[in-house]
């Protein structure tokens, strides 16, 4: 059983909390988060504790991922909860830097950031094109400062997780990036920070998402067309969802292959809240006639 865990708030306080474990040989493992805890993190830290001796969990609500008009602002902030969880399921050091120590030049200074390539511009890109570059500069960030073996995603931001992905390899730094399920509520909708932006009657039309999901990957047997066409009728029966987009991709998330898995996904808005989800669909042999 591990204690409760140390709080670190500079590189100074992470340094001295994981130097006795790196002189042991201990491996590091990593979950970023914005805080505002739920069962989707805590099954990720359950994913870090497994892989690795030692297990980080950042809390930061990174300012460069959100666009002008995002909810920066009133993005949920619950340390002290969100502490109690981590001490309950057991992680050995959670970092929770002011911004000042993740941006020493300011957060919207001119300043090196990483460029997420053409795949940033696309799916969650198109509305929110900076978002990809605040999210791979922080997490970047994050890997220097920790230097983890091994980092920890969700699914649940599948762009994010294959942009990070990218980022290691091409970037040649030396972790691996691992992707964990989508942990969702009973009725099927995947646990979101942002759930609780909904009221009673949008959180029962924010299943619209997931059943849609649902229904495309049964068609996969079908192929793309009918994948597309399952889910949109879906959706389409529900009012007061509004699409930004539902896609079929590869895994990498280039085109989709007959006859290989795929990936289908969906952004809408459900009043003023955005939500994504996404789920894998095996793709059969022929395409559609
Ligand atoms: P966030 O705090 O929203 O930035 O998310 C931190 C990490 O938790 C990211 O890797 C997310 O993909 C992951 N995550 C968020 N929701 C879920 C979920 N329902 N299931 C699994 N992982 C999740």
């Amino acid at each position: 059983m591990r204690g409760a865990p140390v709080v670190a708030t500079t590189r100074g306080d992470l340094d001295a909390a994981l130097a006795a474990g790196r002189a042991k040989g201990r491996s590091v493992g990593l979950v970023p988060t914005m805080g505002a805890l739920h069962d989707g993190h805590l099954a990720l830290v359950e994913r870090a504790r497994q892989l690795a001796d030692l297990v980080v969990v950042s809390i930061f609500v990174n300012p460069t991922q959100f666009g002008a008009g995002e909810d920066l602002d009133r993005y949920p902030r619950t340390f002290d909860s969100d502490l109690e969880q981590l001490a309950q399921v057991g992680v050995d050091v959670v970092f929770h830097p002011a911004v000042a120590e993740m941006y020493p030049d300011g957060a919207d200074g001119p300043g090196v950031t990483v460029d997420p390539g053409p795949l940033g511009a696309e799916l969650e890109g198109v509305v929110r094109p900076t978002h990809f570059r605040g999210v791979l500069t922080v997490v970047a960030k994050l890997f220097g400062l920790v230097r983890p073996d091994v980092a920890v995603f969700g699914e649940k931001d599948y762009q994010q997780l294959v942009l990070i992905k990218q980022m290691a390899r091409t970037l040649c730094l030396p972790v691996v990036v691992e992707g964990c399920p989508t942990v969702r509520e009973v009725d099927g909708l995947a646990l979101s920070s942002r759930n609780r932006y909904l009221d009673g009657p949008q959180r029962q039309l924010a299943v619209a998402l997931s059943r849609a999901l649902d229904a495309g990957a049964d068609a996969g047997p079908s192929g793309t067309v009918a994948v597309l066409e399952a889910a949109r009728k879906t959706l389409g029966e529900v009012d007061g969802v509004d699409v930004d987009y539902l896609t079929l991709r590869a895994p990498d998330l280039s085109d989709p292959v007959p006859g290989r898995e795929a990936r289908l996904l969906v952004a809408a808005r459900v009043g003023s809240t955005r939500l994504i989800d996404n789920v894998a669909v095996s793709l059969g042999a022929e395409e559609d006639s």
